[in-house]
C-alpha cells in the first residue's frame, strides 16, 4: 500500500497540531506507524487520500452504526441546511429529539442536548453534585468519560493507550474527590460505600466498558451498584455515550434491566454530527437552568442540522430487528476471529455485546480491567498492522472496543476473516 499523501499530510499536521491529530488515539502512538488521512467514507469502507480502501471497524468511534454516509442521514442534513445552520433560538427538531430520546430510554424523563459526550458527562456530574450537595464521585479504572477534569483519573481510552492514566493539569483538590473502583468487583464497591457512602454524589460507569477493550458486566453487577447507590443516597449515572442505541435500542440499561438516575449519550445520537445529551429523573433534570439553579448552557446545543442528522439516525436504528441483525453479525465475526486464530495457533478470546466487540490476545476469559491490560499488546499491534495492510481497519489500540455497523454484510465479514487468517499467521511469525 502506498501512503505518500497521508505521510505528507501527517508531516504538515505535526508541525501545527499537537501530535498531528485533533484527538489522541487517532495518532497510532501505541501501535506504531502513522495514521492514514481519510478522503471519504461510504458504507463499511473508508478511502484514504492515497486511494486505499479499508473495511472500517472503528465507525468514527461509534456514531456510524448504519455505515458511513447513509443516504437517509445525508438527505436529512441536506434538507436541514437549506434553512440555515444555527439559530441560537428554539426549533422544532429539538422537541422531536427530546420526545424520541425519552421514548426510547424511559429512565430519561427529561433530557438536555449538548455538543459532545464530554459535555454530557461533565454536566451530569455537576447536576449530581448540585442535587445531592455531596462532592465525591466514583468511577471505574479503565472507564473513559471524556476529558473533564474529574474523569481523568485512572481513565481508559487514549489515556490508557498512552500510559498516562491520570493527567497533569488536573488540580489535586479535584482529583482527590474522584474515587476509583475495579469494574466487576462486587466486594470493592460494597467496601467503598461502607467507608464513604454518605459522601458520594454519584457513581458513573460505562455499563459495558468500551474504553479498556470491551468488558461486559458480570451477572448482577450493575444491579449491585444500583442497590448500593439507592441505599446510600448516591446517584447512579450510566455513561451510555458508547453503548446507547448500540448494544440495544434502549442501551445497556434496557439490555440488563437496571435503571440509572441519569444517563449520558453521544456518538449515535448525533448521526455523525457533534452531539451529546444527558437525561434522567424529572426531579433531577428540573434543577438544571433555567428551570433550576444548576447552570449548564451551549451556543450550538440543539443545533438544527445536528438534530436532523441524529433524528434520521435514531429512526434507522429503531427499525424492527435492527439490533438483532447487528448482534448476529458481531457474533459471526468474533467466532470467525477465534477460529482463524486457533488455526494459526494464536491464543485469542473475544467479547461481544450487541454491536460492540473486543479482541484479547490471551486464552482466558476477560471481564476485568486487570485481565484486559495483562493481554499481549505486542501481538495485538502486529495483528493491527497485518490487518491494515490487508485493508481492514481496527481501532489503533488494544484498549478500544470494535464496532460493527449494518453495512457490514456477510461478504464483508468473510473478507475480514480471510484477512484475519493471514494476519494471525503474521502474529505467529513474530
Ligand atoms: N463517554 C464514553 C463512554 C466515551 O466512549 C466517550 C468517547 N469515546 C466519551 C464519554 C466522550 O465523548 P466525546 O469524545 O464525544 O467528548
Amino acid at each position: 500500500m502506498n501512503h505518500d499523501r497521508s505521510h505528507a499530510l501527517f508531516n504538515r499536521a505535526k508541525a501545527l497540531i499537537p501530535g498531528g491529530v485533533n484527538s489522541p488515539v487517532r495518532a497510532f502512538k501505541s501501535v506504531g506507524g502513522e495514521p492514514f488521512f481519510v478522503q471519504r467514507a461510504d458504507g463499511a469502507y473508508l478511502y484514504d487520500v492515497d486511494g486505499n480502501r479499508y473495511i472500517d471497524y472503528v465507525g468514527s468511534w461509534g456514531p456510524m452504526i448504519t455505515g458511513h454516509n447513509h443516504p437517509k442521514v445525508r438527505e436529512a442534513v441536506e434538507r436541514a441546511i437549506r434553512d440555515g445552520l444555527s439559530y441560537g433560538a428554539p426549533c422544532a427538531a429539538e422537541v422531536t429529539m427530546a420526545e424520541t430520546i425519552t421514548r426510547l430510554v424511559p429512565s430519561c424523563e427529561m433530557v438536555r442536548m449538548v455538543n459532545s459526550g464530554t459535555e454530557a458527562t461533565l454536566s451530569a456530574i455537576r447536576l449530581a453534585r448540585g442535587a445531592t450537595g455531596r462532592q465525591r464521585i466514583v468511577k471505574f479504572e479503565g472507564c473513559y468519560h471524556g476529558h473533564g477534569d474529574s474523569f481523568l483519573v485512572k481513565a481508559g481510552s487514549g489515556m490508557l493507550t498512552l500510559g498516562v492514566p491520570t493527567s497533569p493539569g488536573v488540580p489535586a483538590g479535584l482529583s482527590e474527590l474522584t474515587a476509583t473502583l475495579s469494574y466487576n468487583d462486587f466486594e470493592g464497591a460494597t467496601q467503598l460505600f461502607e467507608d464513604i457512602g454518605g459522601e458520594v454524589a454519584a457513581v458513573i460507569i460505562e455499563p459495558v466498558v468500551g474504553n479498556a477493550n470491551c468488558l461486559p458486566p458480570r451477572e448482577g453487577y450493575l444491579q449491585h451498584l444500583r442497590d448500593l447507590c439507592t441505599r446510600h443516597g448516591a446517584l447512579l449515572i450510566f455513561d451510555e455515550v458508547m453503548t446507547g442505541f448500540r448494544v440495544a435500542l434502549g442501551g445497556a440499561q434496557a439490555l440488563y434491566g437496571v435503571v440509572p438516575d441519569l444517563s449520558t449519550f453521544g456518538k449515535i445520537i448525533g448521526g455523525g454530527m457533534p452531539v451529546g445529551a444527558y437525561g434522567g429523573r424529572r426531579d433531577l433534570m428540573e434543577q438544571i437552568a433555567p428551570a433550576g439553579p444548576i447552570y449548564q448552557a451551549g451556543t450550538l446545543s440543539g443545533n438544527p442540522v445536528a438534530m436532523a442528522a441524529g433524528l434520521a439516525m435514531l429512526d434507522l436504528v429503531s427499525e424492527p430487528g435492527f439490533h438483532d441483525r447487528l448482534s448476529a453479525t458481531t457474533v459471526a465475526l468474533c467466532e470467525g476471529f477465534v477460529a482463524a486464530a486457533r488455526e494459526a495457533g494464536v491464543a485469542l478470546t473475544t467479547n461481544a455485546v450487541g454491536a460492540m466487540f473486543g479482541l484479547f490476545f490471551t486464552d482466558s476469559k476477560v471481564d476485568t480491567y486487570a485481565q484486559a491490560v495483562a493481554c499481549d499488546t505486542a501481538a495485538f499491534n502486529r495483528f493491527f498492522h497485518a490487518m491494515l495492510e490487508r485493508g481492514v481497519y481496527l481501532a489503533p489500540s488494544a484498549f478500544e472496543a470494535g464496532f460493527v455497523s449494518s453495512a457490514h454484510d456477510d461478504a464483508i465479514v468473510d473478507a475480514t476473516l480471510a484477512a484475519a487468517r493471514e494476519a494471525f499467521a503474521v502474529v505467529v511469525a513474530g
